[in-house]
C-alpha cells in the first residue's frame, strides 16, 4: 500500500459512506465533513440500533442511504429518516459498503463487525479509510489480497498507522529503505497502577483513558494494550513487513503518532494533538491538506515527549500478540477474537481483568493454528476461538 497512484483517488467532491456513523471515530468523520461541505458529501451512514441519533445525521446531511445494523426489518423506521432508503441487517451493510455512487466508504465498525462490509466495498472497487483494525488482525491476507487484486486503495485511519503511512511517503523505495516501524502507544488507564493492584481493577476504571476519548473496546484494549498487540498485526499487514520490523516504545502524551527508521538510522516521526479528527481528515481529503477542524500543537508553551521501552510483565496481551504473529497462520484470528470474547466479559463484570490474558493464552494454546487456505478457514477459526473463549470464562465447569 505505500506506493499507489493519486491519480485513481476519487474526485472531489467524494461521495462518501461511513459505517458506524453513530460511534466515535464516526462522530468525528462527520465534524470533518460539517467543515468541509464543499469536499465532502455523506451518502450512507449506518449505526446499530440509534435510530433517534442515525435520524438526527440522516437530517442534518440529507443522507439518502441509512443502515439500521441491529435490525432485520425496515419498514417501521421508514418515518423516522425523511425518505431514506433503509438498508437492516448485516445485509444492510453489505449494501452500503457497495452503494453504487459511493466514492469512499469509511469503515468505523467495531469489532469483527467490518469484515464482510470492507471486503464488500474491496470489491465494488471502492476507496476504503479503514478504522476497524481487528479486519486487518482477523483476516489480513485475505483483505490485503482483495485489495491488491482490485487495485482498491486502503488508507489507515488508526493514529498509528495513518503517521506510518504519511512518514513513509519519504521514502524513495519503501521496500529497501524503510528498516522498522516504531508504533507509540500510551500504555492506558494503567501505567502507574502497581501491579499488585492490577487484580481490584473495575470496568470504571478501565475505560478511563488518560489521553484519548474512544469507544469502549478501544479503550479496553488499550488498558491491557492488546490494542498496540492488534496494530502491530495491523501494520505487518498494511505495510507488508516482517514482525522482527515492528516496534512499540511507550509514549505518555500520545503526541508522536508512530515514527519510521530508514535504513540510514534517519527517524521520522507524525506529530499532533491525541485527537482522531486529525488522521481521519488525513485519509478523508488525502491527498489535500486543508486545516484541522482542532488547533494544533503549539512550540510556544513547553512540551515534554518521552519514551520508554514496554513492561511486557505489565502488558502480556502485547507478548501474546507478539507470539501469534510469530506463529503466523490462524493465530493473528485466535488471538482477536479470543480478546474479543474476554474484552466482552470483563465488561459485562464476568471477567476480571486479570484473566483477560490468560483467556486469550489459553484460547491459542487451545486452537489448532493453521495457514488458511480461504475465507471460509479464517471464519471458521474465528468461530472455534470464540466457542472455546466463552468455555474458558467459567474455568471450574471446563
Ligand atoms: P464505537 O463503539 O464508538 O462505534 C462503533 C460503531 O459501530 C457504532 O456506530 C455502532 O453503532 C456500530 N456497531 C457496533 N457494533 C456493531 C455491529 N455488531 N454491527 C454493526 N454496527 C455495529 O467504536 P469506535 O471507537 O468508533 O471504534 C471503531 C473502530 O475504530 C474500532 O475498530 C476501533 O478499534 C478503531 N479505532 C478507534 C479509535 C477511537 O479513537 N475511537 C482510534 C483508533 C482506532
Ligand atoms: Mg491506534
Amino acid at each position: 500500500m505505500l506506493h499507489f497512484d493519486v491519480s485513481e483517488l476519487p474526485d472531489f467532491p467524494r461521495k462518501i459512506v461511513i459505517l458506524g456513523a453513530t460511534g466515535s471515530i464516526g462522530s468525528q468523520a462527520l465534524e470533518i465533513v460539517r467543515k468541509y461541505p464543499d469536499l465532502l458529501q455523506v451518502v450512507g451512514i449506518s449505526g446499530y440500533h440509534q435510530v433517534d441519533e442515525l435520524a438526527v445525521i440522516q437530517n442534518e446531511f440529507s443522507v439518502p442511504h441509512v443502515g439500521l445494523a441491529a435490525s432485520e426489518e425496515s419498514t417501521s423506521f421508514t418515518g423516522h429518516f425523511g425518505g431514506a432508503k433503509m438498508h437492516t441487517g448485516k445485509e444492510g451493510l453489505v449494501e452500503l459498503a457497495s452503494l453504487e455512487q459511493a466514492d469512499l466508504v469509511l469503515v468505523a465498525l467495531v469489532g469483527t463487525a467490518g469484515l464482510e462490509p470492507t471486503l464488500a466495498a474491496i470489491e465494488a472497487k471502492k476507496t476504503i479509510a479503514l478504522a476497524n483494525k481487528e479486519v486487518l488482525v482477523m483476516a489480513g491476507k485475505f483483505v490485503t489480497q482483495a485489495a491488491r487484486e482490485n487495485g482498491c486503495l486502503i488508507l489507515p485511519v488508526d493514529s498509528e498507522h495513518n503517521a506510518l503511512f504519511q512518514c513513509a511517503q519519504a521514502a524513495h523505495d519503501a521496500t529497501s529503505e524503510i528498516e522498522k516501524l516504531i508504533l507509540t502507544g500510551s500504555g492506558g488507564s494503567f501505567r502507574e497502577r502497581p501491579l499488585d493492584q492490577f487484580a481490584s481493577i473495575t470496568v470504571e476504571e478501565a475505560l478511563n483513558h488518560p489521553n484519548w476519548d474512544m469507544g469502549q473496546k478501544v479503550t479496553i484494549d488499550s488498558a491491557t494494550m492488546a490494542n498496540k498487540g492488534l496494530e502491530l498485526i495491523e501494520a505487518k499487514w498494511l505495510f507488508n513487513l516482517r514482525p522482527d520490523q515492528l516496534e512499540v516504545t511507550i509514549h505518555r502524551q500520545s503526541i508522536v503518532h508512530s515514527m519510521v527508521q530508514f535504513c540510514d538510522g534517519s527517524i521520522l516521526g507524525q506529530l499532533s494533538p491525541p485527537s482522531m479528527t486529525f488522521p481521519i481528515q488525513h485519509c478523508l481529503l488525502y491527498p489535500e491538506r486543508r486545516a484541522p477542524v482542532q488547533p494544533t500543537l503549539s512550540f510556544q508553551e513547553s512540551l515534554n515527549l518521552d519514551f520508554s521501552p514496554v513492561d511486557f510483565e505489565r502488558y502480556p496481551c502485547l507478548k501474546l500478540a507478539y507470539a501469534a504473529m510469530d506463529h503466523g497462520g490462524v493465530a493473528e484470528t485466535v488471538f482477536n477474537a479470543a480478546n474479543e470474547v474476554a474484552v466482552a466479559a470483563f465488561v459485562a463484570g464476568e471477567l476480571p481483568f486479570l484473566r483477560i490474558n490468560q483467556v486469550i493464552e489459553q484460547t491459542l494454546a487451545a486452537i489448532p493454528i493453521t495457514d488458511p487456505s480461504s475465507l471460509d478457514a479464517v471464519l471458521d477459526a474465528d468461530q472455534q476461538a470464540r466457542r472455546r473463549a466463552q468455555e474458558l470464562l467459567t474455568p471450574t465447569l471446563c
